[in-house]
Protein backbone atom coordinates (compact mmCIF):
# COMPACT_ATOMS: atom_id res chain seq x y z
CA UNK A 1 0.00 0.00 0.00
CA UNK A 2 1.36 3.97 -0.77
CA UNK A 3 1.95 5.87 2.10
CA UNK A 4 -1.22 7.97 1.58
CA UNK A 5 -4.42 7.54 3.60
CA UNK A 6 -6.86 9.86 1.31
CA UNK A 7 -7.05 10.36 -2.10
CA UNK A 8 -9.63 11.78 -5.12
CA UNK A 9 -10.01 12.30 -8.57
CA UNK A 10 -7.91 14.46 -10.66
CA UNK A 11 -9.37 17.91 -11.62
CA UNK A 12 -8.93 16.92 -15.39
CA UNK A 13 -10.93 13.71 -14.61
CA UNK A 14 -13.55 15.17 -13.38
CA UNK A 15 -13.34 18.29 -16.49
CA UNK A 16 -14.04 15.12 -18.52
CA UNK A 17 -17.49 14.29 -16.57
CA UNK A 18 -20.53 15.46 -18.29
CA UNK A 19 -21.97 19.13 -17.63
CA UNK A 20 -22.82 19.95 -14.02
CA UNK A 21 -25.96 21.29 -15.13
CA UNK A 22 -26.90 17.59 -16.70
CA UNK A 23 -25.65 15.63 -13.70
CA UNK A 24 -27.56 14.86 -10.18
CA UNK A 25 -26.52 16.29 -7.22
CA UNK A 26 -24.46 14.24 -4.47
CA UNK A 27 -25.42 14.46 -1.17
CA UNK A 28 -22.33 13.05 1.49
CA UNK A 29 -23.97 11.47 4.39
CA UNK A 30 -21.00 10.73 7.16
CA UNK A 31 -21.33 10.26 10.94
CA UNK A 32 -19.20 8.27 13.10
CA UNK A 33 -19.27 4.39 12.90
CA UNK A 34 -22.98 3.48 15.14
CA UNK A 35 -24.19 6.94 14.35
CA UNK A 36 -27.25 5.88 12.36
CA UNK A 37 -26.58 6.45 9.40
CA UNK A 38 -27.12 3.12 7.20
CA UNK A 39 -30.36 3.11 9.46
CA UNK A 40 -31.62 6.36 7.97
CA UNK A 41 -30.63 6.07 4.38
CA UNK A 42 -32.40 2.76 4.30
CA UNK A 43 -35.81 5.00 4.75
CA UNK A 44 -34.98 7.54 3.07
CA UNK A 45 -34.04 5.73 -0.05
CA UNK A 46 -37.29 4.05 -1.06
CA UNK A 47 -39.56 7.60 0.02
CA UNK A 48 -37.68 9.73 -1.92
CA UNK A 49 -38.27 9.36 -5.72
CA UNK A 50 -34.91 10.13 -8.14
CA UNK A 51 -32.67 9.15 -5.28
CA UNK A 52 -29.70 6.38 -5.99
CA UNK A 53 -27.25 4.60 -3.34
CA UNK A 54 -24.07 4.08 -4.45
CA UNK A 55 -22.22 1.03 -2.95
CA UNK A 56 -18.84 1.04 -2.08
CA UNK A 57 -15.75 -0.69 -2.67
CA UNK A 58 -14.06 -2.20 0.60
CA UNK A 59 -11.50 -4.75 1.74
CA UNK A 60 -13.36 -5.31 4.79
CA UNK A 61 -14.76 -8.70 5.49
CA UNK A 62 -18.55 -8.91 4.91
CA UNK A 63 -20.54 -8.79 8.32
CA UNK A 64 -23.32 -11.26 8.85
CA UNK A 65 -25.87 -10.76 6.47
CA UNK A 66 -24.09 -8.24 4.22
CA UNK A 67 -24.30 -9.12 0.78
CA UNK A 68 -22.20 -8.16 -2.15
CA UNK A 69 -22.80 -5.79 -4.56
CA UNK A 70 -25.78 -4.63 -1.70
CA UNK A 71 -23.83 -3.29 0.87
CA UNK A 72 -20.52 -3.17 -0.48
CA UNK A 73 -18.76 -4.35 -3.23
CA UNK A 74 -16.05 -6.57 -0.99
CA UNK A 75 -12.42 -6.88 -2.86
CA UNK A 76 -8.99 -7.76 -1.93
CA UNK A 77 -5.89 -5.27 -1.04
CA UNK A 78 -4.67 -6.20 -3.96
CA UNK A 79 -8.03 -5.56 -6.78
CA UNK A 80 -8.61 -2.27 -4.47
CA UNK A 81 -4.77 -1.39 -5.19
CA UNK A 82 -5.12 -1.64 -8.56
CA UNK A 83 -8.29 0.07 -9.30
CA UNK A 84 -7.15 3.17 -7.72
CA UNK A 85 -3.69 2.87 -9.89
CA UNK A 86 -6.39 3.10 -12.47
CA UNK A 87 -8.05 6.78 -11.18
CA UNK A 88 -11.48 4.34 -10.62
CA UNK A 89 -12.34 5.81 -7.49
CA UNK A 90 -14.14 8.86 -6.83
CA UNK A 91 -12.47 9.12 -3.54
CA UNK A 92 -10.93 6.44 -1.40
CA UNK A 93 -9.93 6.24 2.50
CA UNK A 94 -8.63 3.80 5.01
CA UNK A 95 -10.82 3.92 7.63
CA UNK A 96 -10.32 2.27 10.73
CA UNK A 97 -7.23 0.03 9.53
CA UNK A 98 -9.58 -0.85 6.20
CA UNK A 99 -9.64 0.55 2.47
CA UNK A 100 -12.98 1.87 1.07
CA UNK A 101 -13.29 4.11 -2.04
CA UNK A 102 -16.34 5.03 -4.07
CA UNK A 103 -16.46 3.46 -7.41
CA UNK A 104 -16.66 6.11 -10.59
CA UNK A 105 -18.42 3.01 -12.76
CA UNK A 106 -20.84 2.37 -10.01
CA UNK A 107 -21.79 6.47 -9.58
CA UNK A 108 -21.71 6.93 -13.22
CA UNK A 109 -24.54 4.35 -13.62
CA UNK A 110 -26.99 5.71 -10.92
CA UNK A 111 -26.26 9.80 -12.31
CA UNK A 112 -26.90 8.73 -15.82
CA UNK A 113 -29.72 6.92 -14.92
CA UNK A 114 -31.06 10.96 -13.89
CA UNK A 115 -30.95 10.29 -10.16
CA UNK A 116 -29.13 11.63 -7.10
CA UNK A 117 -26.73 9.71 -5.29
CA UNK A 118 -26.01 9.50 -1.86
CA UNK A 119 -22.99 8.78 -0.58
CA UNK A 120 -22.70 6.94 2.47
CA UNK A 121 -18.74 7.70 3.47
CA UNK A 122 -16.59 8.71 6.48
CA UNK A 123 -15.46 12.33 7.03
CA UNK A 124 -12.20 12.13 5.09
CA UNK A 125 -14.20 10.67 1.59
CA UNK A 126 -16.43 13.41 2.22
CA UNK A 127 -13.88 15.81 2.25
CA UNK A 128 -12.34 14.77 -0.88
CA UNK A 129 -15.64 14.83 -2.33
CA UNK A 130 -15.75 18.15 -1.62
CA UNK A 131 -12.81 19.52 -3.09
CA UNK A 132 -13.63 18.08 -6.35
CA UNK A 133 -15.54 20.14 -8.88
CA UNK A 134 -18.77 18.51 -8.12
CA UNK A 135 -22.37 19.73 -7.20
CA UNK A 136 -21.91 17.80 -3.78
CA UNK A 137 -24.15 18.57 -0.41
CA UNK A 138 -22.57 17.19 2.93
CA UNK A 139 -24.88 16.03 5.53
CA UNK A 140 -23.74 15.45 9.15
CA UNK A 141 -25.38 13.15 11.82
CA UNK A 142 -24.65 13.78 14.93
CA UNK A 143 -25.43 11.00 17.49
CA UNK A 144 -27.16 12.18 20.80
CA UNK A 145 -24.47 11.67 22.80
CA UNK A 146 -20.84 9.45 23.25
CA UNK A 147 -22.72 7.18 25.84
CA UNK A 148 -25.79 6.32 23.30
CA UNK A 149 -22.86 5.62 20.25
CA UNK A 150 -21.00 3.14 22.44
CA UNK A 151 -24.53 1.19 23.12
CA UNK A 152 -25.60 1.52 19.32
CA UNK A 153 -22.25 0.02 18.66
CA UNK A 154 -22.33 -2.68 21.30
CA UNK A 155 -25.30 -3.51 20.33
CA UNK A 156 -24.88 -3.95 16.76
CA UNK A 157 -22.22 -6.83 17.65
CA UNK A 158 -20.76 -6.59 14.43
CA UNK A 159 -17.15 -5.57 15.50
CA UNK A 160 -14.82 -7.97 17.53
CA UNK A 161 -13.48 -6.07 20.68
CA UNK A 162 -10.37 -4.30 19.18
CA UNK A 163 -12.30 -2.97 16.09
CA UNK A 164 -15.07 -2.14 18.35
CA UNK A 165 -12.44 0.17 20.13
CA UNK A 166 -10.91 1.80 17.17
CA UNK A 167 -14.10 2.51 16.14
CA UNK A 168 -14.91 4.27 19.65
CA UNK A 169 -11.60 5.83 19.87
CA UNK A 170 -11.98 7.56 16.61
CA UNK A 171 -15.59 8.65 17.08
CA UNK A 172 -14.19 11.86 19.16
CA UNK A 173 -12.13 12.89 16.35
CA UNK A 174 -14.70 12.55 13.34
CA UNK A 175 -17.35 13.99 15.39
CA UNK A 176 -15.44 16.88 15.90
CA UNK A 177 -15.84 17.49 11.89
CA UNK A 178 -19.71 18.26 11.79
CA UNK A 179 -18.39 21.96 10.99
CA UNK A 180 -17.26 20.78 7.56
CA UNK A 181 -20.52 20.06 6.45
CA UNK A 182 -24.11 22.19 4.97
CA UNK A 183 -26.29 19.95 7.24
CA UNK A 184 -26.06 18.58 10.95
CA UNK A 185 -29.11 16.07 12.08
CA UNK A 186 -29.43 14.79 15.71
CA UNK A 187 -30.26 11.23 15.14
CA UNK A 188 -32.09 11.19 18.53
CA UNK A 189 -35.27 9.63 17.06
CA UNK A 190 -35.01 7.77 13.80
CA UNK A 191 -38.36 8.68 11.96
CA UNK A 192 -37.88 12.32 12.21
CA UNK A 193 -33.99 12.31 11.67
CA UNK A 194 -35.18 10.06 8.62
CA UNK A 195 -37.79 13.14 7.80
CA UNK A 196 -35.23 15.73 8.16
CA UNK A 197 -33.00 13.90 5.82
CA UNK A 198 -35.49 14.16 2.85
CA UNK A 199 -36.46 17.19 3.79
CA UNK A 200 -32.85 17.94 2.83
CA UNK A 201 -32.48 16.54 -0.02
CA UNK A 202 -36.02 17.98 -1.30
CA UNK A 203 -34.88 21.77 -0.46
CA UNK A 204 -31.37 21.08 -2.06
CA UNK A 205 -33.20 19.93 -5.27
CA UNK A 206 -35.11 23.11 -5.03
CA UNK A 207 -31.80 26.04 -4.92
CA UNK A 208 -32.78 28.75 -7.73
CA UNK A 209 -29.41 27.76 -8.99
CA UNK A 210 -30.35 23.96 -10.22
CA UNK A 211 -33.83 25.51 -11.40
CA UNK A 212 -31.99 27.75 -14.03
CA UNK A 213 -32.58 25.84 -17.02
CA UNK A 214 -36.16 24.70 -16.01
CA UNK A 215 -36.78 27.88 -15.06
CA UNK A 216 -35.56 29.54 -17.94
CA UNK A 217 -37.34 27.01 -20.46
CA UNK A 218 -41.07 28.01 -18.32
CA UNK A 219 -39.81 31.81 -18.59
CA UNK A 220 -39.52 31.21 -22.63
CA UNK A 221 -43.05 29.84 -22.76
CA UNK A 222 -44.58 33.37 -22.22
CA UNK A 223 -45.13 36.12 -24.43
CA UNK A 224 -42.48 38.84 -24.46
CA UNK A 225 -45.22 41.81 -24.60
CA UNK A 226 -48.65 41.37 -23.34
CA UNK A 227 -50.18 40.74 -27.27
CA UNK A 228 -50.35 36.93 -26.47
CA UNK A 229 -52.09 37.30 -23.04
P1 LIG B 1 -18.40 0.08 7.99
O1 LIG B 1 -17.19 -0.79 8.07
O2 LIG B 1 -19.03 0.28 9.36
O3 LIG B 1 -19.40 -0.39 6.97
O4 LIG B 1 -17.92 1.52 7.52
C1 LIG B 1 -16.91 2.20 8.21
C2 LIG B 1 -16.85 3.64 7.74
O5 LIG B 1 -16.43 3.69 6.38
C3 LIG B 1 -18.21 4.35 7.78
O6 LIG B 1 -18.00 5.66 8.27
C4 LIG B 1 -18.61 4.39 6.33
O7 LIG B 1 -19.47 5.45 6.04
C5 LIG B 1 -17.28 4.56 5.66
N1 LIG B 1 -17.32 4.25 4.23
C6 LIG B 1 -18.09 3.35 3.59
N2 LIG B 1 -17.88 3.40 2.26
C7 LIG B 1 -16.95 4.37 2.06
C8 LIG B 1 -16.31 4.91 0.89
O8 LIG B 1 -16.55 4.53 -0.24
N3 LIG B 1 -15.40 5.90 1.09
C9 LIG B 1 -15.09 6.38 2.33
N4 LIG B 1 -14.20 7.35 2.41
N5 LIG B 1 -15.66 5.90 3.45
C10 LIG B 1 -16.58 4.91 3.32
Amino acid sequence: MSEKTTGELSAEAVAALDPPEARGILFVVSSPSGGGKGTLIRRVLPTVPRLGYSVSWTTRAPREGEREGVHYFFVREEEFAAARERGEFLEWAVVHGNLYGTSLGVLERELSSGRDVILEIDVQGAESVRRAPLDSVGVFILPPSFEVLRERLRARESENPEQFATRLRNSRAEVARYSEFDYVILNDDADRAARQLASIIYAERARRARQESLARRVLATFPESAAGA
